[in-house]
């Protein structure tokens, strides 16, 4: 076939007519008379399709039976003003079909000038896309990154590799990252080093299966703070089912897990002293129990009370008694080492799990710890002193039976003179 430029007369105008027959986008062209208002001298099918309109509805009319109410007034000036001065015009309007639905169009406008006069022009040629869709998906997104950008939770998005390429305001704010430090690294630059291997692995492992991983991530600011995250984390897949991207929103939960640390750490403490209290202790009795068991090895208990305390209360206030009570908190547990648990276990009883240590090991300790108390300065003239019980772990105790026994080691400690101490 001989190049286009070759093809002539009605042969090149019939395959011209056949492209903008194919054409989706509809084509007008008018006449030149702006005064009587242009009329239509030809339409394509694209025109007949997006309008509704029949070919023989619109010749003859003006391109104006396909505005309405909302197209726009400004525009229609504009394309006004550039038609009458022999320009071309590209615009944006409503326009309406047949039925009277509207759609939204894209259109450009160019003059066809005469062949004997470049300065007249003889027909418009007016080409116009309906970019409804187009719009309205905008608008989706539009609606929905503005929905991301105002939302108090930090969101993170990453291409499949990881890299991150978008980050909204809460993100900036909550980890101190801007967004153009942000994009282009990786979510690592939040690691704080605080979960396991094992807990990115399950992360990956649900990921990869195309599932959404939900999990709380211990996350590091920017300046170097901690901060709790709930994450939610998505794949999101193209119609082939290849990942495009991951989708992280987070809920900054610091404030909770600090709340959570401190009710916990109440619910384990005594208030007066600070020590471990009954419940805490107990739990951790039990646990070096189990230990002590599972690997032979032995483990003792110190009970002490003090001395006729009830009478120190009766001479010197119960308020001196609660400031001796925390002076010997702090000296006893100034004299243990750092394995040995130290609690309150009542009003001025006091308990020491001891592991790693047999009986007469931890008499010994007792002893130590019986003279610190009696030299121990208190606010008041007189000195305060403590009766001791000791008992070692043996094989088919309980927590329970191991403290009865400790006490009874102790009550023959008080029975047999007070200030001493007794291993049974
Ligand atoms: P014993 O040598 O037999 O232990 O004599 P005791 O007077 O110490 O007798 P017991 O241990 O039975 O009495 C406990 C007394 O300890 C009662 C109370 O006055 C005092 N006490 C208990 N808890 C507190 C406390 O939290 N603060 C103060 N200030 N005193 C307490
Ligand atoms: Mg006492
Ligand atoms: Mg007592």
């Amino acid at each position: 076939m001989p190049p286009m430029s070759f093809i002539e007369g009605f042969e090149k105008l019939r395959l011209l007519d056949a492209a903008i027959e194919q054409s989706h986008n509809s084509v007008v062209i008018t006449d030149a008379d702006l005064d009587a208002g242009p009329r239509i001298v030809y339409v394509n099918a694209g025109f007949e399709h997006m309008t509704g309109y029949d070919r023989d509805e619109a010749l003859g009319q003006t391109p104006r039976m396909l505005q309405g109410p909302a197209t726009s007034r400004a525009v229609l000036d504009r394309m006004r003003g550039a038609l009458a001065s022999g320009e071309c015009f590209d615009g944006e309007a409503i326009n309406y079909r047949k039925d009277g639905s509207w759609y939204r169009v894209r259109w450009h406008i160019s003059p066809v000038y005469a062949e004997d006069d470049d300065r007249r022009v003889t027909h418009f040629v007016s080409v116009q896309q309906d970019i409804t869709d187009e719009r309205r998906r905008d608008d989706e997104i539009r609606l929905l990154s503005t929905a991301l950008e105002v939302s108090a939770d930090p969101v993170l998005i990453t291409d499949p590799e990881g890299t991150i390429t978008y980050v909204n305001a809460a993100f900036e704010e909550q980890t101190g990252y801007s967004r153009n430090e942000a994009l282009g690294q990786t979510p690592r630059i939040l690691k704080s080093g605080q979960q396991d291997a094992d807990f990115y692995r399950e992360m990956w492992d649900t990921l990869k299966r195309g599932d959404a991983f939900r999990g709380e991530f211990v996350n590091r600011r920017r300046d170097g703070s901690l901060m709790h995250m709930e994450q939610s984390i998505s794949p999101v897949t193209n119609a082939g089912g290849e990942v495009t991207h991951y989708v992280s929103i987070g809920k900054d939960v610091t404030d909770r897990v600090r709340m959570e640390d401190e009710i916990r750490r109440l619910a384990h403490t005594d208030w007066l002293t600070g020590l471990a209290n009954r419940l805490s202790l107990g739990d951790t009795l039990e646990a070096e129990m189990e230990r002590s068991r599972r690997y032979g090895r032995p483990l003792s208990l110190i009970m002490f009370d003090i001395d006729r305390f009830k009478d120190f209360n009766d001479d010197y206030g119960h308020e001196t008694g609660d400031e001796v009570l925390k002076r010997l908190a702090e000296t006893v547990r100034g004299a243990l080492r750092e394995a040995d648990s130290l609690g309150r276990w009542g009003g001025e009883e006091f308990m020491v799990v001891v592991p790693e240590t047999p009986g007469a090991g931890a008499a010994a300790m007792a002893e130590k710890l019986r003279k610190a108390v009696a030299a121990m300065e208190t606010p008041c003239p007189i000195s305060v002193t403590a009766s001791f019980g000791v008992s070692e772990m043996r094989p088919g105790d309980t927590p329970k039976t191991l403290a009865r026994r400790v006490d009874e080691a102790m009550y023959q400690a008080k029975e047999s003179g007070r200030n001493r101490v007794v291993l049974l």
